[in-house]
């Protein structure tokens, strides 16, 4: 591949061109026409990743515009497309994939890292397990728009000033076609806060040896005195009091109790949050679901909590007809972090299951596909693990 996408054979006939009188002049005419025509008609490939994704649609839809710029075309396939926004956070497990998007684009082919997470991680930047720290780490950026989230007019901004660089571009400006970037992972944030520090001491030292000429040269100066103003009343406001829904949690644990007499109860809780014997935990479940009075027919969460000795299962469940709601948590142990499944009581639990598999490496005893959900195969270890550590991916915060 030439130069701005060019052929060799195309290459090949410029510079026989080149020679002849006034040949240079035509060619770079053929060619700034070719790259005027290029800067204006950009055709992205979706790739909307997080919260930024919404401030590139609102870019793309009709206050904004971006059409108007000649970016139209907008598509979920890299076939014609020869720009990618990168809007939101990039994480490990979709490296991959956006490699391999990046590379089924044909050439040329450019890219916009808009918001802070697609430049360099944004606030997934420390203590993230998952997250890359910035696009360019995977493939190369031509345009790096600023924000959290950057708004629509920033990222039309970022356009102009894409496609004022494609303009530029010709075979006295050759553009090359970005490899795959293999930059080695370097913590550029405590480089930069130590720059600085460094340089709001020379401030503070150029300000005070510009205060103490001030005070030379004006002796009788007084500065004006600042009057504080007077803070506005506002009358507070009563919190409105909810009317309980459902059956109160007295008669529930009253009903639960009947049946489970083992089962006991975390004190001054608003919300009923029971703590169940490893043997009772799938048949309260099953009891919890299909008995009529309770009803609570629905899993809203399955999640768990690393006590650092001891994990607790919490599970969240709901009646979808009455309106009432419980914990309960189950206690599992941390040599042998494994508990019996509910995906066979409420459907809904078996991804809830695979994602605390996932991130604690608890196992489910019968879960029909016990496997990680959101990292990769090969992450190593569970990393809301307490004592899950990976210099390699992880940077501590400093402060
Ligand atoms: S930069 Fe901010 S707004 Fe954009 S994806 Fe990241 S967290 Fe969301």
């Amino acid at each position: 591949m030439g130069v701005g996408g060019a052929s060799n054979l195309t290459e090949q006939v410029a510079a026989i061109i080149d020679r002849y009188p006034g040949g240079v002049k035509m060619v770079d005419s053929i060619e700034f026409l070719v790259a005027w025509a290029r800067a204006n008609s950009m055709w992205p490939l979706i790739y909307g990743t997080a919260c930024c994704a919404m401030e590139m649609m609102a870019a793309g839809s009709s206050r904004h515009d971006w059409a108007r710029f000649g970016v139209e075309v907008a598509r979920a396939t890299p076939r014609q497309a020869d720009l990618i926004v990168l809007a939101g956070t990039i994480v490990e497990k979709m490296g991959k994939n956006l490699i391999t998007l990046y590379e089924q684009m044909p050439a040329p082919k450019y890219v916009i890292a808009m918001g802070s997470c697609a430049i360099s991680g944004g606030p997934f930047y420390y203590d993230a397990y998952s997250v890359i720290k910035g696009g360019d780490r995977l493939i190369p950026v031509d345009v790096y728009v600023p924000g959290c989230p950057p708004r629509p007019e920033a990222l039309l901004y970022g356009i102009m000033e894409l496609q004022e660089k494609i303009k530029k571009e010709g075979r006295r400006n050759p553009w090359k076609i970005g490899d795959i970037l293999t930059t080695p992972f370097i913590d550029t944030h405590t480089k930069a806060k130590k720059d600085w520090v460094i340089l709001e001491q020379k401030k503070d030292q150029e300000q005070q040896a510009a205060r103490k000429q001030f005070k030379l040269d004006n002796p009788d100066f007084k500065p004006a005195k600042a009057v504080r103003l007077k803070k506005e009343k506002f009358e507070a406001i009563k919190p409105e009091t909810r009317e309980p829904q459902g059956i109160s949690n007295l008669v529930l644990l009253q009903k639960i109790q009947l049946q489970f007499p083992k089962i006991s109860v975390s004190p001054q809780e608003d919300i009923l949050d029971l703590t169940v014997p490893r043997n009772n935990y799938t048949d309260l479940i099953q009891f919890l679901k299909q008995n009529d009075e309770l009803g609570l027919d629905l899993l809203l969460q399955l999640s768990a909590i690393d006590w650092k000795d001891h994990f607790d299962i919490l599970v969240h469940l709901l009646s979808t007809r009455d309106g009432h709601k419980l914990f309960l948590r189950c206690r599992v142990d941390k040599e042998d972090p494994e508990i019996d499944t509910i995906s066979n009581i409420f459907r809904g639990a078996e991804w809830h299951e695979r994602e605390v598999y996932d991130l604690f490496g608890i196992r489910f005893r019968n879960h029909p596909d016990m496997r990680r959900i959101f990292l990769n195969k090969d992450f190593p270890g569970h990393p809301l693990r307490k004592d899950f550590e990976d210099p390699e991916r992880v940077i501590k915060r400093p402060y």
